[in-house]
């Protein structure tokens, strides 16, 4: 009888508990780059986040919220967002798309961009549907695609050096509109777009986005625009929302993060923007999954976008300081990288930035037969050694593509000046110890 029971019990063990769908997701690099840098790390420009305060306006709303007369804000609050931040944001995207905007249905708030793009996915992407990723890509995108049934397909932007000697920008990666055309195919459901683009930091231009749009209307795919970065624009750039192109209304969902747009990562706050045919699919999934998110959070984020409102374009705008700030850190980081000939390719936005490492191959030992990208091990050893963190740019490359761009690393630059100096230093030391042996 009991060794019957022990059989019996040995095979419902044996059995996967795992679900299909988390096959060959369960590898995470930001767990592993994490570690090392919480473990090795005396300046982090690993993983993207601010280390300076968010703006008071901010911090004093959420305390405001917080400890204020509205007890009814410790509460639930609408599935779909919290009223008076989907009303600011309607708002706000009103002016920015140039089209009327419903609050209750064209916006929906989501526990970061994170989880928009999560609903995105699963509420527009089906079992056998091919979904076009531009690489390099916020690596998230992939998992997501598969664990919603669908195949991601992989489009390239291509490196262009100038020729003059001179530095590379981000706007020297492009699309090549005959590769990316060939992507599109009856089966494409859906076309991810991110632009500023994290890791390179791009901000398409018109053309490149005309093109695409083009191809989405041609073929009747959607798009799903990444746009967290939309405030972190340099050199008087101009981000173009997509969904503001002809055609692209009825196909696009708009995504935005308040971790991005306020410098405050941790409060997990992000929104989708779109026409109710698609947003009402994302709020199936929102509604059957995680309901919705802090509401002291989204109550601070609507009163930021108030203030923002009212200051829209003017110099007191946090729209307009925080990227002449970051401006300044960048060539900081730029300055640093090209004096130690770490050259630098020069972001026309976001916070982050690719720098070519080729010319530091000596300094890191080769390990034959290793199937791990160059840049890999180059960024573990960098960090064990010489106390810096960075991404990998192999990691924002599907498994085919890894081994083609093995020469970069991403640092980030939203940081105190001080973080930014200390790395600086750590870059010298280096270079001098490289010139001295
Ligand atoms: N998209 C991109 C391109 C990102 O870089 C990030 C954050 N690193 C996200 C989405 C996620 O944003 P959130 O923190 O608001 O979830």
């Amino acid at each position: 009888q009991t060794h019957f029971l022990f059989h019996s019990l040995q095979a419902k063990m044996s059995r996967p508990v795992q679900a299909r769908r988390l096959e060959g997701r369960d590898k995470n690099i930001w767990v592993e780059f994490v570690n090392l840098a919480a473990t090795y790390s005396k300046v982090n420009l690993g993983q993207g986040f601010p280390d300076f305060p968010a703006p008071d306006f901010l911090t004093e709303a959420f305390a405001r919220a917080l400890g204020g007369g509205n007890h009814m804000l410790h509460q639930y609050t609408r599935a779909f967002g919290h009223p008076p931040l989907v009303k600011v944001l309607a708002q706000f995207y009103k002016k920015l798309l140039g089209r009327d905007l419903d609050p209750m249905t064209n916006v929906m708030v989501t526990v970061g961009a994170y989880q928009a793009l999560f609903c995105c996915f699963q509420a527009l992407v089906d079992e056998g549907d091919e979904v076009i990723i531009i690489e390099p890509f916020f690596d998230c995108y992939e998992p997501m695609v598969k664990m919603a049934g669908g195949t991601p397909v992989f489009v390239p932007l291509r490196p262009n050096p100038p020729k003059d000697g001179k530095l590379m920008s981000s706007a020297d990666w492009q699309l090549d509109p005959a590769e990316l055309a060939s992507k599109f195919s009856e089966r494409t459901k859906a076309i991810v777009l991110n632009s500023p683009n994290n890791p390179l930091g791009k901000v398409f231009s018109r053309g490149e986005l005309g093109l695409i749009a083009e191809l989405c209307v041609k073929h009747d795919v959607l798009c799903i625009s990444d746009e967290v970065y939309e405030w972190l624009i340099y050199d008087g750039k101009q981000h173009i929302r997509i969904a503001s192109l002809q055609g692209m209304w009825d196909r696009t969902v708009s995504i935005g993060s308040a971790g991005k747009t306020f410098s405050v990562t941790g409060w997990k706050v992000g929104w989708a923007v779109g026409p109710d045919r698609l947003l009402q699919h994302l709020r199936t999934v929102h509604q059957n999954s995680v309901y919705h998110c802090a509401t002291i959070a989204q109550e601070a984020v609507a009163q930021g976008f108030q203030r923002e409102f009212m200051l829209y374009g003017k110099p007191e705008s946090y729209f307009v300081q925080l990227p002449k700030e970051l401006q300044q850190k960048r060539d900081w980081l730029v300055q640093s990288l090209d004096g130690v000939g770490m050259k630098p390719i020069i972001p026309e936005g976001t916070y982050f930035l690719v720098a070519d490492i080729s010319q530091f191959k000596s300094d890191v030992p080769d390990v034959p037969n290793s199937d791990e990208p160059y840049d890999s091990r180059f960024a573990k050893w960098m960090v064990k050694n010489k106390g810096l963190a960075a991404i990998p740019l192999s990691t924002f490359y599907s498994e085919a593509h890894k081994n083609s761009y093995t020469n970069f690393i991403r640092f980030c630059f939203a940081k105190e000046e001080a973080t930014l100096k200390a790395a600086n230093d750590i870059l010298q030391k280096w270079k001098q110890e490289k010139t001295s042996s």
